[in-house]
């Protein structure tokens, strides 16, 4: 084990996501390590692992029936060499200081790659949104934000959202922030159209995903025309993944959330999608229902006794994980292959086990690691706050034609990377790679 691997571990050995975060991006640098011998005098891994800054913080809040709570709030500073600390924020009840660090960590990477001047965070709490009321998610919000609030900024940290934090929390949050600042600006993305968010930031995560992916088939002459594809998830990211699938000739064939799974043999078509937009965004309900409108479909509910998802186990050309973390392992990940699966393009962070990445990898498969593939919705965060900054709003032609431009970019930067390290076709390095130099160098710059 590297050096700096065992010094994580001795320093916090229970948090397991986050050393796998940081083991896969060790490994693939080595060659830019062994390169550079001046790094290893800097500690620039030390450097790069520790956070800049970590907040933790009491949530307490009243439910409607007069109950009060206690959650945790967390805030990840990670790294502000390339710009201030951008990143969501998570509301889920795995939420902990492991994940939290892991997708901090990946955050410094994928906008580095963003081409943005933006440094990366990562926060959230253990607060679980499923089956609250829209008051007691406004309490819990109000409350959250009543602490983050003096430490974030438009030019400090700016939060976003993630799992469990959409249009609705992002607003509520906003409120607050404005309430106790005296101050209406960008300090969060993802805000609401009328009043500073951006067109098409619903969209970017997964219209980014499958312009990425678009750009892997392109390599080998081919389109996402006629392909089948797998995506898993049911929130923002899968929603418009989809979508793009179809603009681009695609056929999206499955959707889940944490209960189980639909698989719709003749496609998810528009129609079909708008049901369920409405049914997530709206009504907040659960893709079982899917079955109910459309009874074509077969849904799977979760048996985590099998040891694999089904999900993965239908033949496609293309897969589009946008769940959760580690949702393929390796026997998913043996599936897809024996399945006809050609391109794996995470939506998600880190869905991928580090076990599933290799097998990816050694069957030479496109696969596309999320800090590449997922970086779209980041991206047009980035770019909402340029809109903010002027006091302006872009057509969505012009952000859209740009979120473009910047995944072809990061494609780039990947092939580039690998290239130049010998190992061609190795996105996961690639992204690597060119994250690092890029954040590292910035870091040399400005002093230790
Ligand atoms: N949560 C998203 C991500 O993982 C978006 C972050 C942001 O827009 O700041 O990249």
């Amino acid at each position: 084990m590297s050096d700096i691997l065992k010094k994580i571990n001795q320093k916090d050995p229970e948090q397991k996501e986050f050393h796998q975060a940081v083991k896969e991006v060790v490994e693939t640098i080595k060659p830019v390590l062994d390169r550079n011998p001046e790094y290893g005098q800097d500690r620039i891994l030390e450097r790069i692992t520790e956070p800049e800054r970590t907040i933790i913080f009491r949530v307490p809040w009243v439910d409607d029936a007069g109950q009060v709570h206690v959650n945790r709030g967390f805030r990840v500073e990670m790294n502000s060499a390339l710009g201030p600390y951008k990143g969501g924020l998570r509301f889920h009840p795995s939420v902990n200081l492991s994940i939290l660090k892991f997708l901090g960590f990946e955050q410094v990477f994928k906008n580095a790659l963003t081409t943005l001047p933006i440094g990366g965070g990562k926060g959230g709490s253990d607060f679980d949104p499923k089956g609250k009321s829209d008051n007691e998610v406004m309490r819990f919000c109000q409350s959250f934000m009543s602490e983050l609030y003096r430490h974030i900024g438009p030019n400090t940290d700016i939060p976003a959202g993630d799992i469990g934090v959409g249009a609705r929390e992002i607003g509520y949050m906003f409120g607050m922030y404005k309430k106790l600042s005296n101050e209406f600006t960008g300090v969060l993305t993802g805000k609401g159209l009328n009043w500073g968010g951006s067109l098409i930031r619903p969209e970017a995560t997964g219209y980014g995903c499958v312009y990425f992916a678009s750009e892997m088939l392109a390599t080998q002459n081919d389109s996402l025309e006629g392909k089948t594809c797998l995506v898993s998830g049911s929130g923002n990211v899968a929603q418009y993944s989809i979508e793009k699938i179809l603009h681009l000739g695609g056929k999206a064939v499955t959707l889940s959330d944490s209960s189980g799974y639909i698989y719709d043999e003749a496609g998810i078509d528009a129609d079909k999608l708008a049901f369920v937009m409405d049914l997530k965004n709206f009504k907040r309900g659960r893709i079982k229902e899917y079955t109910e409108k459309y009874p074509e479909a077969v849904y799977t509910a979760v048996d985590e006794s099998l040891g694999y998802n089904p999900l993965w186990n239908h033949r496609a050309d293309c897969a589009f994980p946008s769940a959760t973390q580690n949702e393929i392992n390796e026997k998913d990940a043996a599936n897809l292959i024996e399945n006809g699966v050609k391109l794996v393009a995470e939506g998600a962070n880190m869905p991928s086990t580090a076990e599933a990445v290799d097998l990816f990898i050694d069957h030479k498969l496109l696969f596309a690691p999320g800090k590449a593939s997922n970086a779209g919705g980041v991206a047009v965060s980035g770019l909402e706050m340029s809109q903010n900054s002027m006091r302006l709003n872009w057509p969505s032609e012009e952000v859209d034609s740009r979120l473009k431009g910047i995944m072809k970019s990061i494609h780039k930067s990947c092939v580039d990377a690998s290239d130049k390290y010998g190992i061609p076709g190795n996105y996961v390095a690639g992204a690597n790679i060119a994250g690092f130099v890029k954040v590292v160098s910035a870091m040399q710059d400005q002093g230790i």
